[in-house]
């Protein structure tokens, strides 16, 4: 041990935290973290790993990723004119952004929201603010997002489009009043744009503002850790300075570009995890002891009505099943599980599953 005291070599907001907790999930129908279930065609898989020969691993791999940048602006449509900042996963990029602010810097955020944007915040030592949503729609509560921007005027406001993790999409029209109204960055997170029928992308050139942020985690890719900001050039500049030279190791970025170009298989997957969405809704809704939320990402959030939730995650999770426990985050998610959509025979042991633990 260092002979000063941790508490004298750490900033009080970093001793205070507690590490990002992910659960072991060997053995487990894992329903727990958003991933597409699906593993890749045996065929495509074969040309990726021929693909893969040529990568030169001895080198730093490209520092600006050209060629994958190019793939993701295509299959996302993003607007010639916007820059774009590649990231170690979204997560990154939050940090990223974080970093890059004034040390007295606010940043507001509604919740229930993705909790990395408290998270780095704090780490950093960033005011932070969150502003509750409405408690029965989970829509963005505009009296209180105005006062809250008013109040703090931040420097950067995150909106998660669709929110994670209550699943729907906020009112388009109260973020185009957020975007007006904010004094700095408005980051409308996409990160379950391939879930949604929704995007601010094109709005891209409307607000000077704006910066929209996707990942290729939700779409099938989570384990590459790739993700992208798209904005106006005089900011993202900024963000350029504080990100590392090379977060985006070479084999994620063949990986993720050859991906994109066969990306078919991606796209199927994706529909028949909506289509699924859409069953496990339907019989969650049938269950007279839950309230299911409707949701526009690849997970559903309900509320157990007349047990604990944390009584019910332990149940699932002794018949072999792993949700996420929201309850213990309090406030509008008392009683709150999320369960990401799976193949048709795991959506089936979860449903079986609840119904013995609700019994
Ligand atoms: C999962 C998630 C992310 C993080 O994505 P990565 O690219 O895997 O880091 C960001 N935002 C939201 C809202 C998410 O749910």
């Amino acid at each position: 041990m260092p002979t000063q005291p941790l508490e004298t070599l750490f900033r009080s907001e970093v001793l205070s935290m507690s590490a990002y907790h992910v659960a072991d999930a060997s053995n487990f129908i894992k329903l727990d973290a958003m991933e597409n279930p699906y593993s890749w065609p045996e065929d495509i898989q074969a040309r990726w790993l021929e693909s893969l020969k040529t990568c030169p691993i001895n080198r730093y791999p490209d520092p600006e990723a050209k060629t994958l940048a190019i793939a993701l602006r295509r299959a996302n449509g993003i607007p010639e004119q916007s820059a774009l900042l590649l990231g170690n996963g979204s997560d990154e990029i939050i940090q990223i952004l974080l970093m890059a602010l004034s040390a007295d810097a606010a940043v507001l955020a509604p919740e229930p929201g993705f909790v990395m944007y408290r998270q780095v915040a704090q780490s950093l030592g960033l005011r932070y603010q969150g502003v509750p949503l409405l408690a029965d729609s989970f829509q963005l509560d505009m009296p209180a997002m105005r006062a809250a921007i008013a109040e703090s005027r931040p420097a950067l406001i995150f909106i998660a489009y669709p929110n994670n993790p209550t699943g729907n999409l906020f009112d388009a029209e109260a973020i185009e009043e957020i975007l007006a109204i904010a004094p700095g960055l408005v980051v409308v997170d996409e990160a379950y744009a391939p879930f949604a029928d929704a995007s601010f992308i094109g709005e891209l050139g409307r607000y000077p503002n704006l910066l929209v942020m996707r990942t290729v985690s939700k779409l099938g890719l989570a384990g590459l850790r790739l993700g992208f900001l798209a904005g106006e050039t005089a900011i993202v500049e900024q963000l350029h300075k504080v990100r590392l030279p090379y977060n985006i190791n070479s084999l994620t970025q063949i990986t993720v570009g050859f991906a994109l170009d066969h990306g078919e298989f991606l796209l199927e997957q994706t529909q028949t995890l909506r289509g699924e969405r859409a069953l496990v809704f339907q019989a969650l809704q049938g269950m007279p002891d839950v309230q299911a939320y409707p949701s526009a990402a690849n997970f559903i959030l309900f509320r157990t009505l007349n047990q604990a939730a944390a009584d019910v995650f332990a149940s699932l999770k002794a018949q072999g099943v792993l949700i996420k426990n929201l309850s213990p985050q309090g406030g509008l998610l008392h009683n709150c599980l999320r369960v990401t959509i799976g193949k048709p025979e795991e959506n089936q042991a979860f449903l079986s599953a609840l119904t013995a633990a609700l019994k």
